[in-house]
């Protein structure tokens, strides 16, 4: 756990001393859980969003993306069903004063037991080194049988009150399972309470006249009501999708961990509209599809697994969550979701418009069914620099740090630094610069000596450094390091462009993607 918060730790620092990322307005001491991304974090999210929009409206003949505004008609919150059922369960320990989530705290007790099973499977393997049968270990351990009997037991208990909005039955569950806050350790809990997670603010400046909107807590419904709009106006054919990056709004009870939950954040979503029957089918599709997408950086494979949802949102009959193994732990990074025809027919129904796709092929009309992929930007940057952030130990002992930031992501791509201010290299190396410039962002760095010049390109995360020195005039060759290997080779100035290229294309990534 010790060395899980030191992780964090780490990376906060880091984001914060290299320009990622800083605290909201910290000359006023801060606003809690809010953040300000920096000259690299800008970059970063920028890259990461274009990864993004090239995997799924560039190379999809079959999506098209839009960016709709924040404010939204009312009603459409009414429709959508968050003004009566956005809501999550709160408790509060009577002792620490500490809030929390009651289904999160029930999900971490679940975690702690598979956790049990995961070291008795350990055990196991450590027994039967040669010939370990890992499900068969599974499927007979009387151990691992009984705390996943445990398990489901829970899932059942916890699904059954959140659904019936039961939560004295919550209550009860969190007493049974003898679940102590982390803080007190006392199991003195409040009662549950609802709680609903819209911000809501005033339109309009005449007193008496405003009406109460709401800041969107999810980029989705931009999308579901402007579906006929694109549909008619994009000549778009079943199946389609919609897809947008945008801030969404959230009042979360407790917003903590970094950026990876705070009450402001953007979504990257993108609504796949299939024929009814059709959806789970699609389902699967983007679930490989989306775990392909992530896999494809190289974080780490093992840094990746699905969950499926126990307690379903109320206009899903699927759902799973590709989690990611952050510094806490693994966590939610995507969501996957089956919505049915849930959302276009609660925009039918409030605002008495028809939302339909007539379907040329069946020759008939109906309401579509929607599969969503919903990631967030800003977990998206945690997974990326909690994974990339590394320190290394040296063959000659000394250590460097290193940000391995998958390479067309990285904000600066290239680094080019002259040996020495004089003898003209200063110029040589502008020269360069100012024909990489147009394709790379690239940073010019003359202070310091080589040596530091190279660590200050590793903690923040440069690919390449190229060094223009004497024999640069003579024979147009540089030198250029690799930050990952360290490896240097001498290269003609000719060929610089193309070994750049080929590491930090978003092409080497999206080729990946498809073949993984
Ligand atoms: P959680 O269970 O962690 O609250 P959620 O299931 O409510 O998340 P969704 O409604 O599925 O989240 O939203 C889609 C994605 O938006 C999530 O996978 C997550 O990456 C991101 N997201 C949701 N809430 C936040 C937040 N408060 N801060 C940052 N990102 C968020």
């Amino acid at each position: 756990m010790e060395q899980k918060e030191d992780k964090l730790r780490e990376v906060i620092s880091h984001a914060k001393e290299y320009g990622y990322i800083f605290p909201s307005s910290e000359i006023y001491d801060g606003l809690a859980a809010t953040y300000d991304y920096g000259q690299l974090g800008s970059e970063l999210k920028n890259n990461i969003k274009s990864y993004w929009w090239k995997a799924m409206v560039q190379m999809h003949e079959n999506i098209v993306g839009i960016d709709a505004s924040i404010f939204m008609h009312p009603t459409t919150w009414k429709a959508s069903g968050h003004v009566d059922a956005f809501n999550d369960p709160l408790i509060d320990n009577k002792d620490s004063k500490k809030r929390y989530r009651a289904d999160v705290l029930i999900e971490e007790h679940i975690e702690k037991i598979r956790q049990k099973i995961d070291k008795e499977v350990e055990k196991g393997k450590k027994r039967f080194p040669d010939n370990f049968d890992e499900a068969q270990f599974r499927a007979t351990n009387p151990n691992v049988l009984r705390n996943a009997e445990k398990i489901t037991e829970i899932e059942d208990r916890m699904r059954t009150t959140l659904e019936n909005n039961d939560l004295q039955g919550v209550h009860q569950l969190i007493t049974d399972l003898e679940i102590v806050c982390p803080v007190s350790g006392t199991k003195n809990w409040t009662d549950v309470r609802q709680f609903n997670l819209m911000f809501s603010t005033e339109l309009g400046s005449v007193a008496g006249d405003a009406a109460t909107i709401y800041l969107r807590p999810e980029t989705a419904q931009g999308i579901f009501v402007n579906f006929l709009n694109v549909q008619k106006s994009g000549r778009m054919k079943i199946p389609f999708g919609i897809a947008q990056i945008g801030k969404a709004f959230r009042n979360e009870i407790i917003a903590r961990q970094f950026i990876f939950r705070m009450r402001e954040f953007e979504q990257m979503e993108m609504q796949f509209f299939v024929r009814p029957g059709e959806e789970m089918k699609w389902y699967e599709y983007w679930k490989d599809a989306r775990i392909k997408w992530h896999k494809a950086l190289g974080l780490g494979e093992s840094n990746y697994r699905f969950h499926d949802h126990i307690k379903l949102a109320h206009y899903a009959n699927a759902a799973a969550d590709i989690e990611f193994n952050f510094p806490m732990g693994f966590k939610e990074l995507e969501g996957v979701h089956s919505r049915t025809d849930f959302d276009l027919k609660q925009h039918e129904q409030f605002s008495g418009k028809k939302l339909q796709y007539f379907d040329p092929e069946l020759n008939e009309s109906y309401v579509p069914y929607v599969v969503e992929t919903s990631v967030g930007l800003d977990r998206m940057f945690l997974a990326v620099m909690s994974a990339s952030l590394q320190n290394e130990t040296l063959e000659d002992g000394s250590e460097r740090v290193v940000l391995k930031v998958p390479a067309p992501l990285a904000p600066y791509k290239v680094a080019i630094m002259p040996l020495t201010k004089k003898d003209g290299l200063s110029e040589k190396a502008r020269e360069i610069m100012d024909e990489l410039k147009f394709d790379f962002l690239c940073q010019y760095d003359e202070k310091d000596s080589i040596g530091k010049r190279y660590r200050r390109q590793d903690a923040i995360g440069t690919p390449f450094s190229v060094t223009v020195d004497h024999q640069t005039l003579e024979d147009n060759t540089v030198t250029i390091r690799d930050r990952d290997t360290m490896q240097q080779d001498r290269i003609a100035i000719s060929e610089l462009h193309a070994r750049i290229a080929s590491k930090v294309d978003f092409k080497t990534l999206l080729l990946e993607k498809q073949e993984a």
